[in-house]
């Protein structure tokens, strides 16, 4: 028998276990992107006057964030462009910067690519060479946070989107919690970094609340040109184990992944920046640049490889 969608008589395309809920093709897309309105309202990530630079990488997280951004600014008369880096990783990075392009053409979106070389003089091939302690995604992650904070400050936007999705956030809670990080869980958020300095572009996650599979779900019902891959160097063990994990949990008690990311949401109110008091941001000596120290993660890293 064909199951049918609990809000109209079309047949149904996604079941939501957590909310034991069968959707149309249609009705799913409305809820998601109403769950999206929702989060964007709830933590005032986008408010008139703010001008939005969204991080495209040409993945599905990415791409639909762009799609569903570009409706709400559109809506709110807001400013919106979107932002890639080239981190040079031959044979991968090339196809999912022609997918970005391919995508804000589409949109009619202004698109800006940066450069890993041009920025830092080293490419992630070149770092991977280097690096004996697979620390290659560490390296890019900061190289690639300093160059999209950097670029979207020069640009005059006042928030950078990133596409973190539910999945992400519930993996990052539970791996700070066992590292026992509390000071990088503070830092943490629907919408975070150091809110409020000039050096600082604010990061939102519209995404927040949207489990991985739901957004691939959108994707590929909105018909989204998009690159599924990962990237050649990822190999982040410790996330991995945790990601299995949730998976599991997951399927097994629909609606964990929610409740980690809630009990989070809890603590966080509860510690009121208890962790995040002692750090006086200041200017990195060598590049003048956001930092905690006299020499900021990025200038550091550069300095190990050379
Ligand atoms: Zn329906
Ligand atoms: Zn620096």
């Amino acid at each position: 028998m064909e199951v049918s969608c609990s809000k109209c008589n079309g047949s149904a395309a996604v079941y939501l276990p957590y909310g034991d809920e069968n959707l149309c093709k249609k009705h799913f897309a409305e809820s998601l992107e109403k769950r999206v309105r929702r989060t964007v309202r709830e933590f005032r990530m986008i408010e008139k006057g703010d001008s939005i630079g969204v991080a495209v990488s040409g993945g599905k997280d990415s791409v639909s964030m762009l799609y569903l951004l570009k409706d709400i600014c559109d809506s709110m008369r807001v400013p919106l462009v979107a932002l890639s880096v080239d981190e040079g990783i031959k044979g991968y990075r090339e196809g999912t910067l022609k997918i970005a392009a391919e995508n804000c053409r589409k949109l009619g979106v202004e698109h800006k690519i940066l450069s890993f070389k041009k920025e830092t003089g080293i490419t992630v091939d070149e770092i991977a060479k280097k690096d004996e302690r697979m620390r290659t995604c560490s390296y890019c992650g900061v190289f690639r946070r300093w160059i999209l904070n950097k670029a979207a400050r020069e640009m005059g936007l006042s928030k950078l989107a990133v596409g973190h999705n539910l999945d992400d956030a519930a993996q990052t809670v539970l791996m700070n919690f066992l590292r026992n990080e509390p000071f990088r869980l503070a830092r943490f958020g629907p919408s975070g970094g150091v809110i409020g300095h000039e050096l600082f572009v604010d990061r939102i996650k519209p995404l927040i609340r949207i489990p991985e599979r739901e957004v691939a779900v959108y994707s590929i019902i909105k018909k989204m040109n998009i690159r599924f891959g990962r990237c050649p160097y990822a190999h982040e063990a410790f996330r991995n184990e945790v990601r299995v994990f949730l998976n599991d949990t997951e399927e097994k008690f629909p609606g964990t992944k929610f409740r980690v990311f809630n009990s989070f949401m809890s603590v966080r109110d509860a510690l009121g920046g208890k962790f995040n008091t002692d750090e006086t941001p200041m200017r990195c000596k060598e590049c003048g640049e956001l930092s905690s120290k006299e020499v900021c993660m990025r200038c550091h890293m550069l300095k190990e490889l050379r």
